[in-house]
């Protein structure tokens, strides 16, 4: 039953932990029974399942993009989303922080790190992501091209996906150094820079173990 896996992976989480239920390729029915059982933060990753859940489901639901986002889908989803996770380029950005505020909004975002071995997964390298925040420090120093539409929360990323939990470990442990790294240089005074999103069903005791604030799990809430 979904509502007594959600029940047993809340109980399992440590306080201020929080859960993106990860409802993507799962039926409306499915994200609607973990929403009658108290869930209100759901991920979905693609633009096209994500509008019909959006439209059907009900509208106090937090929806979170966490699969890679196309620029030019970002239209669709600035009215309503409310955290983009995996931001890749300044270009993605550029695009979110314009499409916000066309909608007279301000969209929360996490920029993606790849840290796994596997050269499948997106993300940035973490020379990238520095890169990325150089970029902006600069652009956010002059009023005229300052994205002052979206807001950067943190980092989200991958595991490798083994079995090797030495290996796992590593990466949520490198992941929590960057975050610090670049918390301490570019955020140090923005209280709103705190997420760091990691852990998905295999792994995410491991993640919170090792740092995580931001759990993002699908298969064990919805899968039978
Ligand atoms: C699918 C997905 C998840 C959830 O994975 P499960 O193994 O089903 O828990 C988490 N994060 C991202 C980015 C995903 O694409």
């Amino acid at each position: 039953m979904i509502k007594d896996n959600l029940k047993e992976v809340l109980a399992s989480l440590k306080p201020g932990v929080e859960l993106v239920a990860v409802s993507k390729y799962h039926p409306i029915e499915a994200a609607q029974e973990a929403y009658d059982a108290g869930q209100r933060v759901f991920g979905e990753s693609r633009e096209q399942e994500l509008r019909v859940k959006y439209e059907s489901l009900p509208k106090d639901i937090k929806w979170h993009f966490i699969g890679h986002l196309q620029t030019n889908k970002v239209k669709y989803i600035a009215p309503y989303i409310s955290m983009i996770e995996a931001v890749d380029s300044l270009k993605l950005l550029q695009e979110i922080n314009k499409q916000a505020q066309k909608c007279g909004r301000t969209i929360d975002v996490l920029l993606e790190l790849h840290l796994a071995q596997e050269e499948t997964k997106s993300g940035m390298t973490p020379a990238e992501c520095e890169n990325l925040l150089h970029e902006l420090a600069q652009r956010n120093a002059s009023a005229e091209t300052r994205l002052a539409n979206v807001r950067i929360r943190g980092i989200m990323m991958m595991a490798s996906n083994t079995d090797d939990e030495q290996q796992i470990r590593k990466e949520f442990l490198q992941a929590n150094d960057i975050f610090n790294k670049v918390k301490d240089k570019f955020f140090a005074t923005d209280d709103s820079f705190n997420i760091r999103s990691y852990g998905m069903s295999h792994d995410y005791l491991l993640a919170q173990e090792c740092g995580s604030n931001h759990v993002r799990v699908g298969s064990k809430i919805f899968a039978n």
